[in-house]
This record gives structure tokens, sequence and C-alpha cells, in this order.
């Protein structure tokens, strides 16, 4: 073998082993269960950091539900209750979260002056493939955006159904910004949110939140399909392993998610 191509292994050698963050495209790894959430889970079991080795693109919550989490280009952002974005500790810890290495096969520029119901139905037409994974990237002026944002909640922890029922929701308009999301194939019931899960950060990051509704001005859509699924379960001493996660809690869901 001719030294120059030693050398570009030697390259190789050095990138795989030097990049934590190095994972498999297509694939999204889900920390813990929506429903263990549902049932009350709120205790942090995976730090961001190590959830950035998994992924630098996805969403989930924070230790206590304390807001909504939206990983973009490798950065984890944290809307609180306050409805302003922070940049959080890697230290912090999440008790649910999904993240895949963003690799879009597909970009669509997206119908001008449309609304969320009709986003959704656009991007099931050009992205098929509804029994796989789809991570969703959408950079768009907005013309509304209806978010919401949990309390850091203390125990003993009350539902997130009740939790829920009282959330702080902001309203923000003619704002720049990326939506985060996921599509979820109809089978994950239990493990994650089936149909669209989609959260916001403003280009400014000063604004965010879990997406209840918006009105797009124009926006473009990049689709990465993921045909790989990771559930990393809690470990060791977590309250996980109590919960009886037996009952069909659907219908909480859609409370929680709307
Ligand atoms: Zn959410």
């Amino acid at each position: 073998m001719p030294p120059l191509r030693h050398l570009h292994f030697a390259i190789l050698a050095l990138l795989l082993t030097s990049c934590s963050s190095f994972q498999p495209r297509h694939t999204l790894t889900q920390t813990s269960t929506i429903d263990a959430l549902l049932a009350g889970s709120y205790d942090g079991t995976m730090t961001c950091r190590e959830l950035l080795t998994k992924g630098d693109f996805g969403l989930g919550t924070f230790d206590h539900l304390d807001g909504e989490m939206l990983v973009l280009d490798g950065k984890v952002f944290q809307t609180k209750s306050d409805g302003k974005v922070y940049q959080p500790s890697l230290d912090l810890t999440t008790p649910f979260a999904a993240v895949c290495r963003f690799s879009p096969q597909n970009s669509f520029v997206l119908p001008v002056k449309t609304d969320m119901e009709t986003i959704k139905k656009f991007l099931d037409e050009k992205v098929p493939d509804k029994n796989s994974f789809a991570a969703i990237k959408i950079k768009g002026t907005f013309r509304k955006m209806h978010t919401r944002a949990v309390p850091a909640q203390k125990k003993p922890y009350p539902l997130l159904a009740d939790i829920a029922a009282h959330q702080p929701e902001f309203h923000m308009r003619n704002i720049t910004g990326t939506i985060v999301g996921l599509r979820s194939p109809p089978f994950v019931t239990g493990i994650g949110v089936p149909g669209y899960h989609l959260h916001f950060i403003s280009d400014d990051q000063q604004q965010g939140g879990h997406i209840l509704g918006f009105e797009l001005t124009e926006g473009t859509a990049f689709t990465d399909v993921c045909n790989k699924f990771h559930l990393l379960l809690p470990e060791g001493q977590s309250d996980f392993h109590q919960l009886d996660l037996s009952k069909d809690r659907s219908q909480e869901l859609m409370q929680v998610e709307q």
C-alpha cells in the first residue's frame, strides 16, 4: 500500500476515534418512554452531554420537567416557563428526549401563507414513509407562532396531563426561526409521540417552546427519514422501574400535546 493511502487511513481512524458524536445516519435515539413521562417520571436520567453524543438534532424535556428542550446544530436550548430560551449546562439531565445526527435527504419549499395542519398534510404527501421516523427542520418566517413551556415540578410530581391544563402559553407574531420536529409512526404508541411533535426557537434565540400551532408566511423544510430507532431505558435506581406502564395513556397524551 502506498504511503499516501496509509495516511488516509490514519486520518480516518483519528476522525472516528476523536469524534464522540459520530453516530450512524438516519438513526433516532430516544431515552425513556412517553408513557413514563405521562406517569410522572420527571427525574433526569441522562446528561445533555451524553445526549449530544447520540445526535445533534432533536427535542425533549429536562430534569423536573423544567421546560422544553430543542437540540439544533449540536446545541441544547431550554425554553422555560417564562417563555425565554436558555442554554443549559451540559450537566443538566433529561428524563425524555429523542435525537439524531441530522442528515436530510430532501428539502421542500413550503406553500406560503399556510397553517400547521396544511404543512403536516404537505409533508405527509412529500415524505410518504409513514412507518419510519422523520426528523424535520423548518426554517421560516411565521405570521403567528403559538407555543407552551411546562414549569419545573416538585415532588410528589403531579401527572403531566394536570400540569398541561395550566401550562404557560406564548403567542409570537412575525417571527423568523426554526422548527425542530419529529414525525413518528403510529406503532410507537406508549413509547413515543405518534405523528408530529414540533418545538420552536426564534432566530435571535430568545423565544421558543413546544408548538401548539402556527401560521407560516414562508419557509423551507428539510427532512431526514430515520429507519433505525434506538431506545435507551433508564438504568439502576431510576423510578422508571417502579412505574405501572401497563395502561393505555393515549388520551392523556392527546391532552398534553395539543
Ligand atoms: Zn414537546
